[in-house]
């Protein structure tokens, strides 16, 4: 039973604390609002514990052994011996905190919102449930649950001790063979780190190629250098069946023979529960994959959705850019609302993917005059000098002549991405971009080359 006194009545209630929904907690208690954030599992949510900032430290460590392994090509000789002890002990002790929130917790309290633990539920308009406790919202819900890992459907997978990425960042010994499902952004991450760190690492990809949301230069780049490092790649695979006997896991492919590994990391995307979230209340369809949202990131009246779920890009600087939208929406701050023109995304591989807008494939289905151009980083003086590999691509709308795409492929390629965002977002003309200069010889350079390709 519900004692009347357990009920909580505030302004604003947010569902779920990931990157957006804590800060947007914060803002909006600091602007005077009473707000309870509401968190099942760690206030912060995916990515400070099981996924942005655990995984980069890895590829932080994975990176610095590969530079190590490099030395003969530049300098001399190096002695390396991979200790992932070490890794393990970073990511446990100084990046999560032996998973531990109370940091982030803490840092809430002192902002004035009320931290719910529980797992909340839409019961009425403005009303939840909180594992048998009633949170009332009377200015309105904002939903920020995120996603959780999918596991393919194939026989057998599921009962199996699989990895998700949430047992990989808490590994504390590299396994010595290791099958990473999935050919995707954290795929290609984590398959790379733990080969760098002495796995035998085979990737299975359901897909014909790496990466399939960016260009296809990019899976071709990261496939090159995959096969170099000796990652043994199988795209185009259907997996029939999979098995644990204890010891190895095998599994069964179409057409080919079986695979078999210490470990398997699945990679294969995301999932949302929208039912158990009950948003059926508010006449939206529960079916679905995701909330749909206005450019206010209003789902409904007196509900807002941001993050993962809106499907708009699965990033964190997606739930952060979002929760700052909805809550000048509701503090009644004048926002011209969401542009989702210039979305980055980096797969932090080695070559480093970056990508902004559109592909050139997804600007030719929209019907756009489109004209592409290509610089291989290699033939630039920082690719030749650094004897590095990677691409920079530039999408044009030859009609407005501004890029609404762009590809930055090779070392620091998130980093020199940043420019083509500006391009991007601000609709830089083509020719204003051709009469910049660009430092030499620096990476970003090979932008000028691209420009100077554009063509139909
Ligand atoms: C391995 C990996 C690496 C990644 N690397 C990057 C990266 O480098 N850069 C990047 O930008 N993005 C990265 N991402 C994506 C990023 O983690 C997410 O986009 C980010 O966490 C934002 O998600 P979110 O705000 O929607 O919610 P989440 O971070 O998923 O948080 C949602 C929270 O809501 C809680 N919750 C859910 N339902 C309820 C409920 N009913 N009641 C109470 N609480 C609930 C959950 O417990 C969770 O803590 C990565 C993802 C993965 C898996």
């Amino acid at each position: 039973m519900v004692l009347a006194a357990d009920a909580l009545t505030v302004d604003v209630a947010v569902v779920g604390l990931g990157p957006g929904g804590e800060a947007l907690a914060t803002r909006l208690a600091q602007a005077g609002l009473s707000v309870a954030g509401i968190e099942s599992r760690l206030v912060g949510g995916e990515c400070p514990y099981y996924a942005c900032v655990p995984t980069k430290a890895m590829i932080r460590a994975a990176d610095v052994l590969a530079e190590a392994r490099r030395v003969p090509d530049f300098a001399g000789t190096a002695e390396v011996h991979a200790d992932w002890g070490k890794v393990a002990a970073r990511v446990r002790e100084e990046i999560t905190d032996n998973w531990d929130d109370q940091v982030a917790v803490d840092r809430l309290v002192a902002a004035g919102v009320e931290v719910v633990r529980g797992r909340a539920r839409i019961t009425a308009r403005g009303e939840l449930d909180v594992d048998g406790r009633v949170v009332r919202a009377r200015r309105g819900i904002v939903l920020n649950p995120g996603t959780d890992p999918a596991v393919p459907p194939v026989p057998g997978l599921a009962d199996t001790p699989l990895w998700t990425n949430r047992e990989a960042v808490k590994a504390t010994v590299v396994p010595e063979s290791l099958i990473v499902i999935g050919g995707g952004p954290v795929g290609c991450e984590f398959a790379q780190v733990f080969s760098r760190f002495g796995a035998k690492v085979t990737l299975l990809q359901s897909n014909e190629r790496l990466l399939p949301g960016d260009e296809p230069e990019s899976g071709a780049l990261l496939a090159e250098r995959f096969a170099a490092e000796h990652i043994l790649v199988k795209t185009g695979v259907k997996i029939t069946s999979a098995a644990h006997d204890g010891q190895r896991f095998t599994l069964e492919l179409d057409g080919q023979d079986p695979v078999s590994a210490a470990q398997v990391l699945v990679a294969a995307g995301r999932r949302s529960d929208l039912g158990a979230l009950g948003i059926g209340v508010y006449g939206l369809d529960e079916s679905g994959r995701g909330v749909t949202v206005d450019k206010h990131l209003r789902a409904a009246d007196g509900l807002w959705a941001i993050g993962d779920i809106t499907g708009e890009g699965a990033f964190t600087h997606m739930s952060m850019y979002q929760a700052t939208i909805a809550a000048d929406d509701i503090l009644g701050v004048d926002n011209p609302g969401a542009v989702y023109r210039a979305v980055p995304r980096v797969t932090f591989t080695d070559p480093e993917i970056g990508s902004v807008g559109l592909t050139e494939a997804a600007a030719r289905d929209k019907g756009l005059n489109v004209r592409t151009g290509i610089a291989q980083i290699s033939s630039s003086t920082r690719g030749f000098l650094h004897k590095a590999d990677g691409v920079i691509k530039l999408i044009e709308d030859a009609d407005r002549g501004v890029l609404v795409g762009a590809t930055s492929a090779g070392p620091t390629g998130g980093e020199v991405l940043g420019a083509l965002v500006v391009a991007v977002h601000a609709q830089v003309p083509v020719d204003e971009l051709r009469r910049m200069i660009y430092a030499y010889p620096t990476f970003h350079r090979a932008i000028e080359t691209a420009l100077a390709d554009l063509r139909s």
